[in-house]
């Protein structure tokens, strides 16, 4: 496809790049296929493809994969791709929001876990992101398109302001890695900012986790979102009122013998330092 045909082949069928469902549509079959190669998609996978829009990547998709199941919330793209009968054989498309697709299921049906590749809406990227850490059991990879700065987030070390909760959470339970930059100049209609392509690899439990034995990830995550959720505080008084109450004293002792400081901020801290943090709190609790 080009810039052209992409936005003839919309006016054909009477639809307009919706901004609510984050449409973008990628213009150039090279850059799609640059994103598949990145991937490494191999010839035995089934890949689960979020937003299949005109199809742009689902026909490179198809080329490497053995199965691809597209899942597309947009009943005017699903219309026309059922009218125009030309996606491969291969390629399985189902109408829905990727946001209620239970991502546990849809593993036990395809009988492995799930490798999505996707050019996301950046509409639902924060959610979609807190999908896949709520089934990351389920989860083998996800290869997808974000903002930049989103994908920066995720990617941000200890110590930088873009480090946050999502960047911890996800750490504790996938590696990510980048793979390519895209320009706005590779989409219809164009986005405000560059692109960044990334790749996330789960594991339940990632080596330097496993090392720090059991922990409960609920309280995990509310150790972190309470941290963050005031970065400019101290640990101690972000976690005071939402953790321990009042009881500034004995949450200060706990956090000493996390080994941290309790005047230091959440944005210094590894994930490492807030699984250790959450294993020692949680008798506290109880
Ligand atoms: N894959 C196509 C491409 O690369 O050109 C389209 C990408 S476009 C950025 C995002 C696509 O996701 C659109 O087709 C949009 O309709 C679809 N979409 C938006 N929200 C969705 C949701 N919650 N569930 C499934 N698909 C969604």
């Amino acid at each position: 496809m080009t810039y052209q045909q992409t936005k003839s082949t919309l006016k054909k069928e009477g639809l307009a790049p919706s901004k609510k469902l984050g449409q973008n549509f990628l213009v150039h079959e090279h850059t799609a296929q640059r994103i598949v190669n990145a991937a490494g998609v191999e010839a035995g996978d089934t890949i689960i493809e979020v937003g299949v829009g005109l199809g742009a990547l689902t026909y490179c998709l198809a080329r490497q994969a053995a199965r691809v199941i597209g899942i597309e919330a947009d009943s005017g793209l699903i219309r026309m791709h059922q009218e125009q009968q030309q996606l491969p054989e291969t390629v399985e498309l189902r109408h829905g929001d990727i946001l209620k697709t239970d991502l546990t299921a849809l593993a036990r049906e395809t009988g492995e876990k799930l490798k999505i590749v996707a050019n996301l809406p950046y509409s639902i990227s924060s959610p979609f992101l807190f999908q896949l850490i709520a089934h990351r059991q389920a989860m083998a990879s996800a290869v997808v398109m974000l903002q930049k700065e989103v994908a920066e987030r995720l990617l941000a070390q200890p110590g930088t302001k873009a480090y946050g909760a999502p960047t911890v959470l996800l750490a504790a339970c996938a590696a990510v890695e980048p793979l390519l930059k895209v320009k706005p100049a590779e989409f219809h209609p164009k986005p405000k900012v560059d692109s960044l392509v990334i790749r996330i690899t789960f594991d339940p439990q990632p080596e330097r986790v496993r090392q720090l034995e059991e922990y409960n990830p609920q309280l995990f995550r509310r150790v972190v979102n309470a941290a963050f959720g005031q970065r400019r505080k101290t640990l101690l008084n972000a976690l005071s009122s939402a953790i321990l109450g009042e009881d500034k004293e004995r949450l200060a002792g706990l956090i000493q013998q996390a080994g941290l400081d309790p005047r230091i901020r959440a944005e210094k801290l590894a994930v490492e330092d807030f699984i250790r943090l959450s294993r020692i709190i949680e008798p506290a609790l109880s």
